[in-house]
Parts: C-alpha cells; structure tokens; sequence
C-alpha cells in the first residue's frame, strides 16, 4: 500500500484527527516564511528579522517595527489554499477537531475552520495598547499616522495580537493545545521544519500511533513519525480528503 492510500485509509478510520501545522501551509498561498531570508532584507532593513520582530524593538523602535512588519508580515489578499480548504472540509465531516498552527495569516478561518489555536497569535486581531479597542487588520492599517505607527483615538498605538520574539506565548492556547493533540487519535504534522520552539515540543504530547509527517524536506522528527510522506501539503491533503 502506497503512503497516501494508507493516509486515506486513516483518515478514513479516525474520530479525532488533529492538525499541526507551520509556514509551509501558507506558504502555498504565497506567504513566505520570514524565517527563511537571506541577503535582500539587508538592502532593505539595518537588523535581521528576529530582531526587528522582537518585543524590545518594537518599544524602543515602533517606527521601523511597523515598517517590516507592514511589508514582511502581512498578506491581506492572500487566499485559502488547498490544504486549508481539506482541513476545514475534515472539521466539517466532524473528523477533525483542532487545527494547532504557528501561522498568524487567520487563512484556515476564511477557509471555514472553527477550532483553530493559533500559537503564535493573528495578524487579524489587533488592540490599543492604552484602551484595548479593537482593530481589525484594515482599521488597524487605516490608523497609522505619518511616522507609520497605527495609533487608536486615545493616542495609544495599536499593537497586533502577534506574539514577538521575547514575548511569552498565550497560556490558554497552550493548554488548550496540549489537550486536543494528547486525545487525539490521529496527528497530522504538517508544513513545519519542527525546529521553532516551544512550539514544536507540543506534538510530543501525542500519545497515538498515527503521527502523520507531511513535508517537503526532511525534519528532526521524521524518525519519530509513523508515516512520512514528501510533498506538497496541499496536494497530498486534498487527495486524501477528495476534494
Ligand atoms: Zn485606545
């Protein structure tokens, strides 16, 4: 039996299928991973991005922040691709029970996704940090003045609900992450490297015999998996889902 027919097969059998997932997924709806930049950010920017995206830059240089963050990080026309499609057509089947993703684009909500923990928070929520108003990603956009820092009515400046570098994550997304993939009977690990932590130590909570790998390249964890299948997630999903 081929990787994917036996991926079928699974999914096919499972109750409570839970996916975990990284840039790779949005990086088929044309969102690069951040993470992976090389030299043209240093034409364009004086510090990398893990230091641009951290909590004491973003206070001592909201300036700058909100210029790399406004260029880099957001996509608004970015669309659902195949692989959100499948997974939230999963959730709909009843199947699926909780997407666990380290992405911030909400693209697995405009797919139709409903339980979706978003580890490192969402581009489409934002709030005054003086009022704790909130912003949708367009007023928030709509709200930054000539120095480029979005600020509320109060004069508070609107930060997003992303959580940056030195910033703890959200205890609640945690728990509740640690509590869907430790009941589920199938983990399906999808479009992440694994190596961005804490995040990636989550699906050691897995306790079943179906963690599913897909990716394209080879992770620290595919020893661990008890199928590996190389590929496109997009492709290898919405055959499986038949969709
Ligand atoms: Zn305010």
């Amino acid at each position: 039996m081929n990787e994917q027919s036996l991926l079928k097969d699974w999914i096919s059998e499972s109750r409570n299928i839970v996916f975990f997932g990284g840039a790779g997924v949005s990086t088929e709806s044309n969102i690069p991973d951040f993470r992976g930049v090389d030299g043209l950010y240093h034409q364009e920017y004086q510090f990398p991005p893990e230091t641009i995206i951290s909590h004491s830059f973003y206070r001592s240089n909201p300036g700058e922040f909100f210029r790399f963050y406004k260029n880099k990080m957001l996509y608004p026309e970015a669309k659902p691709n195949a692989a959100h499609l499948a997974l939230a057509k999963l959730e709909e089947m009843g199947k699926l029970k909780a997407v666990v993703t380290q992405n911030i684009d909400g693209l697995h909500q405009a797919a139709g996704s409903k339980n979706v923990l978003e580890l490192h928070g969402s581009v489409r929520r934002n709030h005054c940090t003086r009022c704790m108003k909130f912003f949708t990603l367009e007023e928030m956009l709509s709200s930054m003045g000539e120095d480029g820092v979005p600020r509320c009515s109060c004069k508070g400046i609107i930060k997003p609900d992303v959580v940056l570098y030195e910033e703890g994550l959200d205890e609640d997304v945690i728990s509740r992450s640690v509590a869907s993939i430790s009941q589920a009977d199938m983990l399906i690990v999808g479009g992440t490297s694994l190596t961005v932590y804490p995040a990636a130590g989550l699906i050691d909570y897995y306790r079943g015999k179906r963690m599913v790998l897909i990716n394209k390249t080879v992770t620290p964890m595919d020893d661990k998996a008890d199928l590996v299948i190389s590929g496109s997630i997009g492709e290898v999903l919405s055959r499986a889902v038949d969709i």
